[in-house]
């Protein structure tokens, strides 16, 4: 066997000279090749105190090298702060149907419907926290709406409505009913209110919707039957901005804090629109608008 010196020697020479000292203990396994080994090393150690002297000792290189394995730098993890939306379906507490629509649909089963929707939509972007305020046949007051709305602490507040606008004209539907349509006075509109230091984010929520909803090809209602009501904003004019008296004022728009907008989706008494509500593309485009809409509102002013 090799002597304990060779070996201390043969891991001096594993650190200095690498490659060729892993050839050497190669050689330490074949019997016959230990006198050679043993005979060299004692040359060595003679002339050890040469060559440490010549070595182009690089003592970063061997640091490295006896560094143990460093572990992988590792992608950053970005976690996104989810923005926190309550999707209110309209009406549907108490005997409150909202309107009745041109093939006598009531209002309060459209904006379950566009609620729903739209509220999955916006989950599945990944982008959204969703609250629901109305769910299957829970009939929940608007002022039980608004307290779960501000317990949850959302960013925004989205109420969906239709309006049922003009004069309307009874029209039989062929099974001995008649239903009001008026088909003079279509489109979308959003409504926001200005009381207090709440409007410019009302505001800006308002005009973020009502613009992506009309870059999506929805068209915007002219407001000829909402000048009592409501003053048109000077930048959107599908936004509209409650004037009336306090009291009279639409509670939704003006019980909380948090930045709320009505939409409209379309004139319930024109069964052109309503037909168009009934295509799986208007929801789809609607949905997409509305997400699009929000993220516009949260970003920070530049
Ligand atoms: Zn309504």
């Amino acid at each position: 066997m090799c002597s304990g010196f060779d070996a201390g020697l043969y891991r001096l020479m594993t650190k200095t000279w690498g490659h060729e000292a892993s050839q050497k203990r190669v050689l330490f396994d074949d019997h016959s090749a230990e006198q050679i080994s043993h005979t060299r090393g004692q040359t060595l150690v003679l002339l050890l105190p040469l060559i440490l002297a010549a070595w182009p000792f690089d003592s970063h290189s061997l640091q490295n090298a006896e560094l143990p394995p460093q572990p992988q730098p590792q992608a950053a993890k970005v976690k996104l702060k989810k923005i926190r939306v309550a999707v209110d379906a309209g009406h549907g507490y108490a005997d409150n149907t909202g309107n009745i629509g041109g093939h006598c649909q009531r209002e309060m089963d459209h904006t379950l419907v566009v609620a729903d929707f739209l509220a999955d939509a916006l989950e599945k972007t990944g982008r959204f926290e969703v609250m629901r305020s109305r769910v299957g046949n829970a009939l929940p007051r608007y002022q039980t709406r608004i307290a779960a709305i501000e317990k949850w602490k959302a960013d925004v507040v989205i109420s969906i409505h239709s309006d049922a606008r003009g004069l309307a004209t009874p029209v039989e539907q062929g099974d001995g009913g008649v239903c009001w349509q008026n088909p003079d006075e279509p489109g979308f509109s959003v409504l926001w209110n200005d009381e207090g230091p709440s409007f410019p984010a009302r505001q800006k929520l308002g005009r973020a919707v009502g613009s992506r909803l009309r870059d999506a090809g929805f068209v915007e209602y002219s407001g000829v039957n909402y000048a009592d009501l409501y003053t048109q904003d000077p930048v959107e004019p599908s936004g509209w901005i409650d004037k009336r008296p306090l009291k009279k004022r639409v509670y939704f728009l003006r019980a909380s804090k948090i930045p709320t907008v009505i939409i409209e989706t379309h004139h319930a008494l024109d069964v052109t629109e309503v037909a168009r509500w009934d295509e799986p593309k208007t929801f789809d485009a609607f949905s997409a608008a509305v997400a699009a809409a929000i993220l516009d509102f949260a970003q920070p002013a530049k």
